[in-house]
């Protein structure tokens, strides 16, 4: 299934050593115009050995932590098996993601469920899957959640995620610290986690997790955030005796611009554990972005070019339905024409759109580019984020394919979708109604259609 790759991703010089960042032009613009006519567009492309490069440079800065990779961000079953071989937990958002670490072959104790407002099938799921798998740990963040683990039968490890009260990040959505929503509130949770010791739970740490996209700028809020964790952690131990962890979560920012500069990993890693204080627990983080934005682009093709008054409208292949974030978080995300001669050519302002009915369908504005051609491919930086994941069938729009690669290999990861797969739900509805009325079970009368 895999072919020869060549050198797809920049040529690994040992020299080079593991850069912490890579930026969009070093991506070899031939061997992905391979990938694009060979697998068609839009293309999710990953690379594996950059998942690995990134996972490394985490677990040299925080030696002493664990590292639970948060699946949210991407969870492909092969980003999930490279980063459990190479010694990472998963951080699970849903039962679906805990369904795949656990397809992927993690273990137990190398699962954190993460239930943020659980809808019962989660929670059964999750109850059913410590059970099977020793050592899981749910990390709970309200004490409504902890009534219901009970209620089901639960009393195994338990984690309480805490709401510091501070949030960080580079949009208001990913602001999740001071969202109440998320976590019980800081003055509360010492109780919380006595009241669960007093029911017989397991309890194991705390959590907290204040946003996406800490950057250096924001590392005086991190410190007080992390402060404020470390100041809850020694009040729980006193409480309910000594805790196996203390999670910070994750957030750790990536470079989205050109001239934007990486994190400082070694000044994260020193302000947390400084912040922190003695703890007689292990430090957990749940990094997601900052192990697999910049390991993937997004390919697209360019099908319409525009002049407009105000500028050159170009259309792409990909929407808002491929990459969700510049429409929801007005994200930045650097864009390449791949084609040969595209230096060549003159620079002008243009708007990337996609196929989507929407004027939020928009890549971005007024950018200089190299003037566009119908059929060029464009590649979209640090898409390995937070890409794939919220795809949408909109406009009933097939999700688009992912390759993988590693080393000299290339393989399909995840068929593109047909039309077939967006209607399949609505076919199979159909299907079970004209079954149980042919065998008279059921009766097609308006009645029954409305409460089917
Ligand atoms: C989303 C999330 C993370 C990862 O956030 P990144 O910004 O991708 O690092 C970690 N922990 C929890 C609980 C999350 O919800």
């Amino acid at each position: 299934m895999s072919d020869r790759r060549e050198g797809v991703s920049p040529a690994t010089d040992p020299g080079a050593g593991n850069p912490p960042v890579r930026r969009l032009a070093a991506w070899d613009a031939d061997a992905l115009s391979g990938l694009a006519a060979t697998y068609d567009t839009p293309l999710y492309v990953l690379d594996l050995d950059r998942v690995h490069e990134n996972y490394r440079r985490l677990e040299a800065a925080f030696p002493d932590a664990e590292i639970y990779y948060a699946a949210k961000a991407n969870a492909l079953g092969d980003v999930l098996e490279t980063l459990l071989d190479a010694g990472a937990g998963i951080e699970c958002a849903s039962a679906g993601e805990l369904e795949r670490a656990l397809a992927a072959g993690a273990a137990g104790s190398e699962v954190h469920y993460t239930a943020v407002n659980p809808p019962a099938t989660d929670l059964e799921y999750a109850v059913e899957a410590a059970d099977e798998h020793p050592g899981l740990t749910i990390v709970a963040g309200a004490r409504d959640t902890v009534d219901r683990l009970a209620e089901r039968g639960y009393d195994g490890r338990l984690g309480l995620r805490v709401n510091p009260g501070i949030g960080a990040g580079h949009h208001e959505k990913v602001r999740t610290g001071s969202d109440a929503k998320f976590g019980v509130p800081a003055d509360r949770a010492v109780d919380v986690l006595a009241d669960a010791a007093d029911r017989g739970f397991d309890v194991v740490g705390i959590h907290a997790h204040v946003g996406s996209g800490v950057s250096g700028d924001a590392l005086e809020s991190h410190r007080e955030f992390v402060a404020r964790v470390g100041d809850l952690a020694r009040d729980a131990a006193a409480t309910v005796g000594e805790l196996e962890f203390v999670d910070v979560g994750g957030g750790f920012g990536v470079p989205y611009r050109e001239d934007e500069q990486p994190l400082d990993l070694e000044a994260v890693a020193e302000a947390t554990r400084d912040a922190l204080g003695e703890v007689d627990a292990t430090l957990t983080i749940e990094p997601g972005r900052y192990v697999v934005a910049d390991a993937g682009v997004l390919l697209t093709r360019v099908n319409t070019v525009k002049e407009a008054p105000e500028t050159t409208v170009v259309g792409v292949d990909a929407g808002m339905t491929t990459l969700l974030r510049p429409a929801m978080y007005d994200a930045y995300h650097q864009i390449r024409n791949l084609t040969a001669d595209a230096d060549e050519r003159e620079t002008v302002p243009q708007t990337v759109t996609g196929p989507i009915c929407e004027s939020s369908d928009v890549f971005c504005e007024d950018r200089d580019l190299p003037a566009s051609e119908r059929g060029d491919v464009l590649a979209i930086g640090n898409a390995g984020a937070y890409g794939y994941e919220m795809a949408t069938q909109y406009n009933s729009r097939p999700r688009p394919a992912s390759v993988v690669l590693e080393g000299d290999d290339v393989w399909l990861s995840r068929r593109r979708e047909t039309v077939a797969d967006v209607t399949h739900p609505e076919r199979a509805a159909r299907e079970t109604v004209e079954d149980k009325s042919e065998r008279g079970e059921g009766e097609t009368t308006d009645e029954s259609r409305r409460i089917r």
